[in-house]
């Protein structure tokens, strides 16, 4: 791993630890069954450094008890639970993909803004006209204003990560509201204009999480391919994931954050071009 990336685990982590100060207390006996009953998986949960260090967090504050592990859906998990929930008939919609009929892709990029990464994936994308879709933290918008009003300036879309990046699913609707509407509220005040898509951390939801950012006018937005950039596996395999699921209306998750990424998508991006690709911002598809 390289000395940006141990820096940006540590800022992360830091970020989260001060995140837990000013959190309402919450009470875990307390919690609906839904919150309780979610299995978590294994050691697969150190995704992108935005696990909390349970050596390090408040062990009695409840509110991080229940959400400190980051639940991990893959594509194939979240394509199932969406069959599952439309076989039974819930009701609730996201964003998982987009229309099977166009070769149009769109590009995510999670967890920044990020000071060192950030400025450096702008750039190229400028460079290959690329718009693309990031999904913020609250915490990295706070402490980088100025790096999400460059994202606006340069026409991606920018979509809602959380406040503090925590597993929703683990936390009452109620503090799943307030990690959405925070992050809503410090967007708006950076760059003048509210969110439309959200993301929840990990992929992880319910039709509680999802109903609960649809009340504050948020889709809730998932993806048909995630390369595992986060845990940095070689430009080699990143390519090859991407190169095997690509296919029209495919969601691909990216973060900002990752060296090899940028690497990858000096490559990738040109040969989706040449092969008739489009990249699109989400709100593109909305509208059809
Ligand atoms: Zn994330």
């Amino acid at each position: 791993m390289k000395i940006t990336q141990y820096a940006f685990l540590l800022i992360m982590l830091v970020g989260c630890q001060t995140a837990s100060t000013p959190k309402p207390q919450t009470d875990s006996q307390n919690l609906p069954e839904e919150m309780t009953s979610t299995q978590t998986k294994g050691s697969g949960n150190t995704y992108h450094g935005s696990k909390t260090n349970t050596a390090t967090v408040d062990k009695d504050n409840p509110y991080w008890k229940n959400a400190e592990t980051e639940i991990y859906k893959s594509a194939e998990e979240l394509e199932a639970q969406e069959n599952r929930e439309q076989r039974s008939g819930n009701g609730y919609t996201t964003l998982r993909h987009g229309p099977v009929n166009k070769k149009e892709i769109a590009l995510t990029f999670d967890d920044g803004p990020h000071p060192n990464f950030t400025p450096k994936l702008l750039t190229l994308l400028d460079q290959y006209k690329v718009k693309a879709n990031f999904f913020v933290i609250g915490k990295m918008v706070d402490a980088n204003p100025d790096l999400l009003k460059q994202i606006k300036q340069h026409g991606h879309l920018i979509g809602n990560h959380t406040f503090s990046h925590v597993t929703l699913t683990k936390i009452p609707i109620d503090q799943v509201l307030t990690e959405y509407q925070a992050n809503n509220d410090i967007i708006k005040k950076t760059i003048g204009e509210t969110p439309l898509f959200c993301r929840p951390p990990g992929g992880d939801h319910n039709a509680a999480v999802v109903q609960a950012a649809q009340s504050l006018g948020l889709t809730t937005t998932l993806w048909t391919d995630d390369p595992g950039d986060y845990a940095n596996p070689g430009e080699g395999v990143i390519l090859a994931r991407l190169n095997q699921r690509l296919g029209n209306g495919g969601i691909i998750l990216l973060h900002d954050g990752v060296d090899e990424t940028l690497d990858v998508l000096k490559e990738f991006i040109p040969a989706c071009q040449s092969a008739g690709y489009k990249f699109v911002t989400l709100d593109q598809w909305q509208k059809k």
